[in-house]
């Protein structure tokens, strides 16, 4: 039996069951793995993300590698798996930022979509541009709307950008945040990423909605996280769409000290564990009354709070 030989490598492209390694040689080679795995005690509905340096060994005649080792992981995103309500589904790994696509209609934005997301990308302090796209459907009522989100967003440290895929608006000045990194690009469907990505490197040739629906596929666009290189050293990542997400895995401390603007304020709240509800001396809660804190945000910080507390009745594992 030959010696199988060793290469480190990155996932560029994963389908759940099947991924696909990029060498250092610039080589893509389909890969496996076996075993179970878990991360920070949870059951991971995949066990390696886009964006995971790995090392696999691969015999010569055999064109598919295996997945032995991965590395440890520098960040992550991970959420409930829409499928596994006790399992966690990694988003992508090792990643610099990341960009949030949304919009304001077509389709409507849903309540609280924008917080969840930050959510998920707080506990490693991911930077998040916010996208809003399809701004060229906006009336005049609805682009002022779009302007107090960006206001509550930019308050609190993220970037936003009201653009266009279609029109070209926002198209640059979001290039010029890509430079140099590896971003993952995330959103609900039909939200206008892949024609965000195709406006964006044409090369990439991403089925947007409108070609497929020509091409008789229906309505499926990105169904896998890939990563495509993205000018000399950066890289892009794009995630299939996001229906929903739910946040099992956090207990109601870990919502409160992910939405960030209330963490800052929480060290002159009384309690050290206070979820700035109804406990007295709340900073949060005293900056909501004057204004510093986003009516809107709070809103929905309560509503994942709830969630949170209604699931937390059956166990945690073992960390
Ligand atoms: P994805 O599911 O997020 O990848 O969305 P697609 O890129 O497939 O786009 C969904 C639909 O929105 C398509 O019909 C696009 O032509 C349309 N679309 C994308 N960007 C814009 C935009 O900036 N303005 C308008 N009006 N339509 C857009
Ligand atoms: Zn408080």
């Amino acid at each position: 039996m030959p010696e199988a030989e060793r290469i480190n490598g990155v996932i560029v492209r994963s389908t759940g069951s099947h991924y696909e390694v990029q060498t250092e040689d610039e080589e893509r080679i389909p890969c496996r793995i076996r075993g179970k795995f878990r991360l920070e005690g949870w059951k991971l509905t995949n066990p390696v993300a886009v964006g995971d340096k790995v090392v696999i060994e691969k015999q010569k005649q055999d064109p598919i590698g295996q997945i032995v080792t991965i590395e440890k992981r520098r960040n992550y995103v991970a959420r409930q798996s829409p499928r596994q309500k006790h399992g966690l589904h990694l988003m992508a790994a090792n990643i610099d930022q990341a960009v949030l696509v949304t919009t304001f209609v077509q389709p409507t934005l849903k309540p609280g979509f924008i917080d969840r997301f930050l959510l998920m990308t707080q506990g490693h302090e991911i930077p998040v541009l916010i996208f809003i796209n399809k701004c060229d459907l906006l009336t005049e009522d609805e682009e002022k709307q779009v302007r107090g989100l960006q206001n509550i967003y930019e308050s609190i440290g993220y970037q936003t950008i009201a653009g266009s895929a279609e029109s070209d608006v926002g198209v640059s000045e979001l290039k010029s945040y890509l430079d140099g990194k590896i971003t993952l690009f995330a959103g609900q469907s039909g939200v206008g990423k892949s024609t965000l990505l195709n406006a964006l490197e044409p090369g990439l040739g991403l089925r947007t909605a409108d070609i497929s629906q020509r091409s008789g596929k229906g309505l499926h666009t990105t169904t896998n996280a890939e990563m495509f290189p993205w000018g000399d050293s950066g890289a892009v990542i794009d995630s299939p769409g996001i229906k929903n997400f739910s946040f099992n895995h956090f207990t109601a401390q870990d919502v409160a000290h992910n939405f960030r603007e209330f963490f800052v304020l929480s060290k002159d709240c009384k309690f050290a564990d206070c979820t700035h509800r109804n406990e007295p001396k709340c900073a949060v809660k005293k900056a909501l009354e004057e204004g510093r804190v986003s009516a809107l945000r709070y809103q929905h910080y309560l509503q994942i709070l709830e969630e949170v507390e209604a699931q937390n009745a059956w166990d945690r594992p073992n960390l």
